[in-house]
C-alpha cells in the first residue's frame, strides 16, 4: 500500500503526517517533541477515526533524541509498530514544510541545486531553514531513492505585486540583500482560498477573499482571483498582527530606541520581539483561551490584549477590502483562534457592519471546533467563513503533484 510522509521540522520538534494513498486519506500523524532534551522527548501521535485497525487512537511516549535523524528514527519505529511494518517501503514521496524559499512560488523537487536554495534562504530565516534541512536530512538517510519535496510558506505570497512587497527603504538593499516582503503560512492561505471557493461555488480563479490565520502565529492575506496580493507578515514572520509572542507592526525607531537606551544587543532585541512581546509581553501569557479568561475576570491587561489583538486584525481586515478594491466574496477564518474562538470572531466582525460584514450571532456560536461553516447573516454583502486550515493536507497534494503521483481518489481531511 503506497503511502506518502509529510514532515515539518522545528528548531526542536519533528511534525509527522501519513497519508495512505489508495484511497488517498490521511492516517496517522503527530510529533516529537524536545529534541536534544535527552530522555524527555515526547512523541504523541493521534489516528483519525477512520484509520483501521486504529481508530482514533492516541498515543505519548518519552523518547530519546539527540537531533532529527534520531527523532525521525522513533517515529519510523513508532509508525511500524502502530501502522505498518513494511512502511519504509511504503512511502512513495516525503514532502516537506519548508519556512522561507526566497523567490520560489512553487514547490521543488529536493536536489543539490534546490537544497542549496534553501541553503540561501537561510539567512532570512536563520531559526526557521536549518531545522527543516536536518528533516530534509534525516528523511534521506532513510528513505534512500524515494523522491523528496519542499512546499514553502513563502511561495503561495510570491503572486504579491511589487508595490505590496516593497520596503521604503534604497532600493540597493532590495537587489544586493533581498530585503522585501515575502509572507508565510502561505500553505494554509492557498488552501483556505481553495476551500472557500468551494463553499462559494465558483472557480478559484474567480474567488476574492480575505484569509485570516489566527493562531499562536497569526496572519491576514488578501486574495484576488486565487492569487495573493497581500499579505501581513513581512520579511520575516514578525511584521503584522499582535501575535502569541510576536509583537507584530512596529515603529522601526522603537528597536533603535531600546537598543541605545537598554543597551540590548542584536541577539537580545531578537528574542524580545519575537519570543517575549504579543500577548505574552502584554499580558503574561501567549494562549488567547488565558487572556479571554483574564479578560473575563476583570483583568486590564488581558483585556488591553485582548482588544489590541482583535483591533489589528480588524484593521487588516479593512485595509485589505481596500486592497480588493471592495470586491470581496468572503472574509474565512482559521487557525487555533479564528477555528475556535466565536468570541473573538465576534469581537473582530461585529463593529464591521458599517462595511457591509454582517455577522449571524447565532451561526457563529454554532460552528465549532474542527468544523467549517458559514457565519454570516443573509445581509452581509461578503461571506463569513470558518474554515477548518490542513497544512499537511495541502503539503501532501502539492508533493504529489510535482512527484506526477495520481491517487486513486479524493481526500479524506482528518
Ligand atoms: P500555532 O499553530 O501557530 O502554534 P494554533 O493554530 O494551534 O497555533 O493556535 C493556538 C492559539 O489558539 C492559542 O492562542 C490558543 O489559545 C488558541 N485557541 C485554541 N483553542 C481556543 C479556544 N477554544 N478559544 C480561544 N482560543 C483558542
Amino acid at each position: 500500500m503506497s503511502k506518502l510522509l509529510v514532515l515539518n521540522a522545528g528548531s526542536s520538534s519533528l511534525k509527522f503526517k501519513v497519508f495512505g494513498l489508495q484511497p488517498f486519506a490521511a492516517g496517522i500523524g503527530g510529533m516529537f517533541d524536545r529534541i536534544g532534551d535527552g530522555a524527555n522527548c515526547t512523541l504523541k501521535a493521534s489516528a483519525p477515526p477512520h484509520a483501521a485497525g486504529a481508530q482514533g487512537r492516541k498515543w505519548e511516549q518519552k523518547c530519546f533524541a539527540k537531533d532529527h535523524v534520531s527523532a525521525m528514527q522513533n517515529i519510523l519505529d513508532f509508525i511500524k509498530d502502530n501502522v505498518s511494518g513494511a512502511f519504509v517501503r511504503e512511502v512513495v514521496a516525503v514532502g516537506h514544510r519548508i519556512v522561507h524559499g526566497l523567490d520560489i512560488s512553487e514547490p521543488v523537487l529536493l536536489n543539490d541545486k534546490t537544497i542549496d536554495q534553501i541553503r540561501a534562504a537561510a539567512v532570512l530565516a536563520p531559526l526557521h531553514n536549518p531545522p527543516g534541512l536536518q528533516g530534509i536530512e534525516a528523511a534521506a538517510k532513510v528513505f534512500q531513492g524515494v523522491p523528496q519535496v519542499a512546499v514553502f510558506d513563502t511561495a503561495f505570497h510570491q503572486s504579491m505585486p511589487p508595490h505590496a512587497f516593497m520596503y521604503g527603504l534604497p532600493y540597493e538593499l532590495y537587489e544586493q540583500h533581498r530585503i522585501r516582503r515575502y509572507g508565510f503560512h502561505g500553505t494554509s492561505h492557498k488552501y483556505l482560498v481553495e476551500q472557500a471557493a468551494v463553499m462559494l461555488g465558483k472557480p478559484v480563479s474567480e474567488t476574492n477573499v480575505i484569509t485570516c490565520h489566527l493562531g499562536n502565529g497569526s496572519s491576514i492575506s488578501a486574495v484576488r482571483g486565487g492569487r495573493c496580493v497581500d499579505t501581513s507578515m513581512g520579511m520575516t514572520p514578525l511584521e503584522g498582527l499582535l501575535m502569541g509572542t510576536r509583537c507584530g507592526d512596529l515603529d522601526p525607531a522603537v528597536v533603535l530606541f531600546m537598543q541605545k537606551q537598554l543597551n540590548l544587543s542584536v541577539k537580545d532585541t531578537d528574542t524580545l520581539l519575537n519570543k517575549k512581546s504579543g500577548l505574552l509581553g502584554l499580558t503574561g501569557s501567549n494562549d488567547l483561551r488565558s487572556v479571554l479568561a483574564g479578560a473575563a475576570a476583570g483583568e486590564p491587561r488581558a483585556a488591553l490584549g485582548l482588544a489590541m489583538f482583535v483591533y489589528r486584525v480588524r484593521k487588516y481586515i479593512g485595509a485589505y477590502m481596500a486592497a480588493l478594491e471592495g470586491q470581496v466574496d468572503a472574509v474565512v477564518f482559521s487557525a487555533g483562534i479564528g477555528e475556535n474562538s466565536p468570541a473573538v470572531r465576534a469581537l473582530i466582525l461585529e463593529p464591521l457592519r458599517g462595511m457591509g460584514l454582517d455577522l449571524d450571532a447565532a451561526a457563529n456560536e454554532a460552528v465549532l471546533r474542527g468544523h467549517r461553516g458559514d457565519i454570516g447573516a443573509p445581509s452581509s454583502r461578503a461571506r463569513l467563513l470558518v474554515v477548518p486550515t490542513d497544512e499537511e493536507l495541502c503539503i501532501a497534494e502539492q508533493t504529489l503533484q510535482v512527484v506526477g503521483f495520481k491517487p486513486s481518489e479524493q481526500p479524506t481531511a482528518q
